[in-house]
């Protein structure tokens, strides 16, 4: 039951054609998990949680550097040190407090991911392929749908996995990128919210989700492409 004051809170979105009251119950009692709160980690959580998603789980095994400052916008100057879970969840609570969220240090690795990930919607906000690929292995064992967002510079893709329906992220990346990733703040900022657009209309059960498309944004140009992807017949993951 949404109280009286979350419903004047979600007032604008429940107007949306397809939303309604309804809709926004589904989201309060829809649980996410968030994998990284970094760049792209600030725009989703932000959005999810001002959205009204009823559980946030945050899992970040890091503490706010100076260098995160440029992008990762839920963090502050004063924030330098303190772990970055605990300051994002400071943040969403005081964005939003009709919702719940569960901040987890931890560095996600192969012996963790399966209990961390539970029975949440997984959206990753990684930094790294290993981590990605972990994250996406689960996904497809535990058929949880997962959100997946990259950035490099003015760059950036998204796609959403539907376990068993659609490709998988092992059907679309063999390599590895290298390193420290160079990257502007905008960046995230927009795949993350693409991301966290996709998260809301899984939820709803509305739209057209961006399933066996790859949207590819590329900020110098201002343009938008999209690469179909197929189900690899001899994905190791999905196949
Ligand atoms: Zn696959």
């Amino acid at each position: 039951m949404l109280s009286k004051r979350e419903l004047a809170r979600y007032e604008r979105q429940i107007l949306i054609p397809g939303w309604s009251k309804s809709g926004q119950g589904k989201l309060k009692k829809a649980k996410v998990l968030v994998a990284g709160a970094g760049g792209l980690g600030s725009a989703i959580l932000t959005y999810l949680a001002v959205a009204g998603v009823g559980r946030i789980k945050i899992i970040d095994g890091d503490k706010v550097e100076l260098s995160n400052l440029n992008r990762q916008v839920l963090h502050s100057d004063k924030d330098i040190g303190r772990n970055k879970v605990d300051s994002a969840k400071e943040k969403l609570e005081a964005l939003n407090p009709h919702i719940s969220v569960e901040a987890v240090k931890a560095t996600i690795n192969e012996n963790n991911v399966f209990d961390l990930v539970a029975d949440y919607l997984i959206v990753d906000a990684m930094d790294n392929l290993p981590a990605r690929l972990l994250l996406n292995q689960v996904a497809v064992k535990k058929k949880l749908p997962l959100f997946h967002g990259a950035v490099y510079g003015f760059e950036g893709r998204a796609t959403t996995i539907v376990p068993g329906k659609t490709a998988c992220l092992r059907c679309l990346y063999q390599g590895v990128i290298p390193g420290k990733i160079p990257v502007v703040g905008v960046t995230p900022a927009i795949i993350g919210c693409i991301q966290a657009t996709e998260v809301l209309k899984y939820i709803l059960g509305t739209g057209e989700l961006l399933t066996d498309r790859l949207l590819i944004y590329d900020g110098l140009s201002m343009k938008f492409s999209e690469v179909r992807l197929k189900k690899d017949p001899n994905c190791c993951e999905c196949k």
